[in-house]
């Protein structure tokens, strides 16, 4: 058993509370990985308001992170101590028939569709002060150990910096892959990103490298577009300037509506407004921000009778994750791209909370 530290959620609406946990050893078929980086995503802070479905209390939240493999156990062959990894929030089991299907990374063993408050065999690893506590989405990024299932660890290059990688884990493979994968976006093509947060920008990222010739970038927060731009959007626009409802101006200024929109804030009037706003035959609209649970659209059906397109994405489409993380790596060591743009603050574990704060602020 290990002692360490960890940011525990004791229950929805309080802050993060650092502790001393206990980390049990892993068992068979699991992982325990020394967690050396790990980045803040707005799906963390949905998950400490308690806004996240099959979230179960205390919690170690955290799902975009980094480290070293500690340890393995029995039967764990694709990974060796030392080596360098990131936990993957959406596992790869290569059994069920969404692994198998070369569309789909939606593994079937995924949060949505079995919760995984607890390991497969249905105990935790985790305790405090005698209390067990549960995973998240497997991975239990803010803790210094976790312990996840082989199948849920994507080993990297040994020269990947673990404090900029870790975006890998969740916000910049999102977004990236959002237009890679999910959209398709086409060379020459128009897209409007909604929100422009670590998620929003790495769809910025993937509508450049797929050659779209225009990249309208939308936000409330106008202190985005900078970076937005450096990333490769040529327009941004602020909402709360216009006189005109987005849609409508989004409409105006490409003739017909864009042919990819992507919403990546998480919530329902945006969603509706980046669905308008892409072409009415051929648009397609990517829905990546989560809303609250129990939340409903309703949307005029003439919108998608037309022939729209509107779909929904976890983290990033159809990459298989045990083995599209090192290409990804290898990528981004190759200069391939730049998510380290994405990093804007850097803190040590105890200021945890300081990190949310930032995040809520749009710092
Ligand atoms: P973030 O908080 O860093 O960014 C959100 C951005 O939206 C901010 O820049 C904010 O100013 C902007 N915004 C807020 N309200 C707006 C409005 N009315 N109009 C325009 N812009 C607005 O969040 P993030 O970490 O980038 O995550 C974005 C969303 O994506 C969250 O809902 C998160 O839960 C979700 N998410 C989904 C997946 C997935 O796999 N589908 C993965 C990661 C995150
Ligand atoms: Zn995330």
């Amino acid at each position: 058993v290990i002692r360490c530290r960890a940011a525990v959620a004791w229950a929805p609406g309080k802050p993060l509370s650092v502790e001393e946990v206990e980390v049990a050893p892993p068992k068979a078929g699991e992982v325990r990985i020394k967690i050396v980086a790990t980045g803040i995503c707005h799906t963390d802070d949905h998950a400490l308001k308690g806004s996240l479905p099959n979230v179960e209390y205390p919690v170690i939240p955290g799902h975009e992170g980094a480290g070293i493999v500690e340890s393995i156990g029995e039967g764990v062959t694709s990974v060796k101590p030392g080596q360098k990894v990131i936990p993957l929030c959406v596992p790869q089991c290569g059994e069920c028939s969404f692994c198998q299907n070369p569309e789909s990374n939606f593994c079937q063993k995924s949060h949505i569709s079995e919760p995984q408050n607890l390991l497969p065999d249905k105990t935790s690893r985790f305790s405090c002060k005698g209390k067990q506590i549960h995973h998240f989405l497997w991975v239990s990024t803010f803790a210094e150990y976790t312990v996840v299932p082989e199948y849920a660890v994507a080993k990297i290059d040994a020269a990947a910096p673990l404090d900029k990688v870790c975006l890998f884990g969740c916000g910049f493979s999102t977004g990236y892959g959002a237009a890679i994968n999910t959209a398709k976006v086409k060379p020459g093509s128009s897209c409007a990103v909604f929100g422009l947060g670590g998620v929003g920008l790495s769809v910025v990222m993937g509508c450049k490298a797929a050659g779209a010739s225009r990249i309208i970038a939308v936000d409330i927060n106008k202190d985005k577009f900078a970076k937005a731009k450096e990333l490769g959007a040529t327009d941004c626009i602020n909402p709360r300037e216009l006189k005109k409802p987005i849609q409508e101006v989004l409409t105006e200024m490409t003739g017909q509506g864009v042919d990819y929109s992507f919403e990546a804030i998480g919530r329902e009037d945006t969603m509706i407004a980046a669905l308008a706003s892409c072409n009415m035959s051929t648009g397609v609209c990517v829905m990546i921000g989560v809303l609250d649970s129990g939340s409903e659209i309703s949307i005029d059906p003439m919108l998608l009778m037309t022939g729209r397109t509107w779909k929904g994405t976890v983290l990033g489409g159809s990459w298989k994750m045990r083995e599209c993380m090192s290409q990804l790596v290898s990528s981004y060591l190759e200069k391939k791209f730049s998510p380290d743009l994405l990093i804007t603050h850097t803190l040590p574990f105890a200021k945890v909370n300081e990190g949310f704060e930032l995040l809520r602020a749009g710092k």
